[in-house]
């Protein structure tokens, strides 16, 4: 009856607001949650491995895997390509299992078409200087790579009406608590609960969704 109790969640965020930090500690708080690993063209940075943060390709590779209709999403964002793999997507929502995506604003809207019922969250930086120091800070990507993402955040930050939710990560403890209110929040909807308890729902005799 109730097919996909997983829940999709994507978070979007302009490059250096915090999402990936912001992610990790809350897969280290709840490993339930599957991480989707993008693939990309881009270079790895200092200290990424191949499988981990990312499954680093070719651009042959690239559009290989996405002319076998092997993304559930694609985009070029800030000159490379990114995609999500979709074998490890379909396999967590049929197993019920909570499924995360790192991805931009252009794959978020894709994903929303596939999956209606994702959930997208934005991440915003407190301000743009403050965004500017954390690339800075960072210290993993070129000056001039630096500059053409701080040149894209605006656009980024322009499709944020286009998430259910808005996280401004000045506080880094704040903002993860915030996350795990939400990922608790989507598991509490009807029809996760339904999902995940059909057995208690029917016993009650609680009528289907409509
Ligand atoms: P970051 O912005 O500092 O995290 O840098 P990254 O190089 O890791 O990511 C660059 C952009 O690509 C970000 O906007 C990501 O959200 C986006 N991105 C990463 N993976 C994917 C993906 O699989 N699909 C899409 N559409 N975007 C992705
Ligand atoms: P993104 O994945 O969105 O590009 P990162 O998670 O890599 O962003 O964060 C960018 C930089 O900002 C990192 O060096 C990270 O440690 C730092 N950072 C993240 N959140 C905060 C915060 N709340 N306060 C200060 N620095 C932060
Ligand atoms: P970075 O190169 O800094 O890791 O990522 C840059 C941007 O690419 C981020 O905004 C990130 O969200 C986006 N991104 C990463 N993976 C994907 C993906 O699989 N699909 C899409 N659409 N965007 C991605």
């Amino acid at each position: 009856m109730h097919a996909n109790p997983g829940n999709v969640f994507m978070v979007v965020a302009p490059s250096g607001a915090g999402k990936s930090s912001l992610v990790k500690a809350l897969l280290q708080q709840d490993p339930s949650i599957l991480l989707s690993i993008s693939c990309t063209t881009r270079a790895p940075r200092p200290g990424e491995e191949d499988g981990r943060e990312y499954r680093f390709v070719s651009t042959e590779e690239f559009k290989l895997l996405r002319e076998g209709q092997n993304l559930l999403e694609w985009a070029e964002v800030h000159g490379n390509f990114y995609g999500t793999p979709r074998d490890r997507i379909d396999e967590a929502t049929r197993a019920g299992r909570d499924v995360l995506l790192e991805i931009d604003w252009q794959g978020a809207r894709q994903v929303k078409q596939r999956f209606p019922g994702a959930i997208g969250v934005f991440v915003l930086p407190p301000s743009i200087e403050e965004l500017e120091s954390r690339l800075k800070a960072r210290g993993q990507d070129e000056p001039q790579v630096i500059a053409r993402r701080l040149m894209a955040a605006g656009g980024e930050i322009a499709h944020a009406p286009e998430c259910e939710y808005v996280i401004i990560n000045q506080e880094f403890s704040v903002a993860l608590s915030e996350l795990t209110q939400i990922v608790s929040a989507a598991r509490l909807r009807f029809s996760s609960q339904a999902a995940r308890h059909s057995q208690l729902f029917s016993q009650l005799g609680i009528p289907a969704e409509h």
